[in-house]
């Protein structure tokens, strides 16, 4: 009965973990989740009163399919006053979050057996969508010693003649690392001349650590900003991810346009509500307040990077930005799926495994909740690796 294809796709292992994690808290059990790509912070004021707005004025309607020439003039505003980019409205579509973005994208340039280069550590949504088009994932691996960044050597060697995309993803879900102006050029330099397309993630853009500065991939060059499609979204930074809202840009009007045709014959616009909140999410008014979250967030990077450095056996590399911290296991455990099990069984503790995002001997713990939380979790962690020594 069912398509072949769906019957090789897996569901999303982040979601899957924080369900779990929500099902065994209802039933009663003390379960701490640091798994949820989530921020704990409430959405700014300002854009909730966006939507009420919008609600009392009626905008309850179809609009056009890649949204209202307002929201895309915020978000092409955005882009310029960010990143330095010369997006029009026109070349944008905006998404049921970035994921959706992503998926677009994917189903528009991927034909059966085109190989889609992805750096691991990776989010895991990626090979799968890759994947279930009928593309193929070329993993290139990364570790901690190398800041789970590649090199554009290791590019070079991935790329073959059935090479279509270059996934990038900075700030890094889960690793946090941040590719810098001079990393993203010498990458550049191996695709000039390729018809490679870039597809960059740029969703934890705004959350970024220790003075490190964040680059656009698309800023690099005209090169690159011709064959880069940026995708971006407002989930992470201005904690709306219930709301759904995440956009992609790109000069190539004949993309835009099918990727317009796609989501008239599937989503059609976005939710008409959601596109009024997010414009003073794009325009500057929450700058403040995305500012407040973000040192929030790098005051329990700090500590929490301290704390599981202070634990034996456990090592991690501070992340540059996002807000996860990638935790290697590999003194205690090469089975990540094994260890998070027995971690959540033991102890109540919810993190999600390095295998899931490509990269075994690691798990993933997000620092987007209340620092308590944060310290109580480590104490667990610590108390159930001090049993596997
Ligand atoms: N890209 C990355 C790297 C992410 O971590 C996520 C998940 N939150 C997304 C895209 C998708 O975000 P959204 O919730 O807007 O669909
Ligand atoms: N992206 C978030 C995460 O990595 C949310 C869950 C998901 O969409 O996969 O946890």
């Amino acid at each position: 009965m069912l398509s072949k294809r769906i019957q090789t796709l897996s569901s999303s292992l982040t979601i899957a973990i924080t369900t779990l994690a929500q099902e065994l808290k209802a039933e009663g059990k003390d379960i701490l989740s640091f798994s949820a790509g989530e921020p704990d912070f409430d959405t700014p004021e300002v854009i909730k009163n966006a939507a009420k707005d919008a609600l009392d004025a009626g905008k309850t309607k179809y609009t056009a399919v890649p949204g209202v020439p307002e929201l895309l003039s915020a978000v092409a505003g955005k882009l310029k006053r960010d990143n330095n980019l010369d997006y029009e409205p026109k070349m944008i579509q905006t998404n049921n979050g970035a994921k959706h973005s992503l998926f677009n994208l994917i189903q528009a340039l991927v034909d059966e057996g085109d190989e889609v280069i992805i750096p691991a550590p990776y989010w895991v949504t990626y090979p799968e969508q890759v994947e279930y088009s009928g593309g193929v994932s070329v993993i290139i691996e990364t570790d901690d010693k190398a800041g789970f960044k590649i090199t554009p050597e290791q590019l070079k060697a991935a790329i073959t003649p059935k090479t279509k995309i270059l996934m990038l993803n900075t700030p890094s879900n889960p690793t946090g690392a941040i590719y810098s102006r001079k990393e993203l050029e010498e990458l550049a330099e191996v695709l000039k001349g390729t018809n490679i397309i870039v597809i960059s993630d740029e969703m934890y853009e705004k959350l970024v650590y220790g003075g490190e500065e964040f680059t656009a991939t698309a800023s690099i060059s005209e090169d690159m900003f011709q064959r880069t499609i940026t995708v971006n979204g407002l989930s992470k930074a201005a904690a709306m991810t219930g709301w759904r809202f995440g956009y992609l840009a790109t000069p190539n009007m004949e993309l835009i346009s099918v990727l317009n045709k796609l989501q008239s014959q599937s989503t059609s616009n976005i939710n008409s509500i959601t596109q009024a909140a997010a414009i003073p999410g794009l325009d500057g008014t929450i700058d403040t307040v995305v500012e407040e979250m973000r040192e929030a967030f790098e005051a329990r990077c700090n500590e929490a990077t301290e704390l599981f450095n202070k634990i034996d056996g456990l090592s991690v590399v501070k992340p540059n930005g996002a807000f996860y911290l990638f935790v290697n296991i590999k003194e205690i455990s090469t089975d990540s799926m094994q260890f998070c099990k027995d971690l959540l069984s033991e102890q109540g503790v919810a993190v999600v495994p390095g295998i899931g995002f490509g990269a075994e001997g690691y798990f993933r713990f997000s620092f987007a909740t209340d620092i308590e939380t944060i310290r109580e979790g480590i104490r667990r962690i610590e108390a159930f690796v001090k049993r596997q020594k």
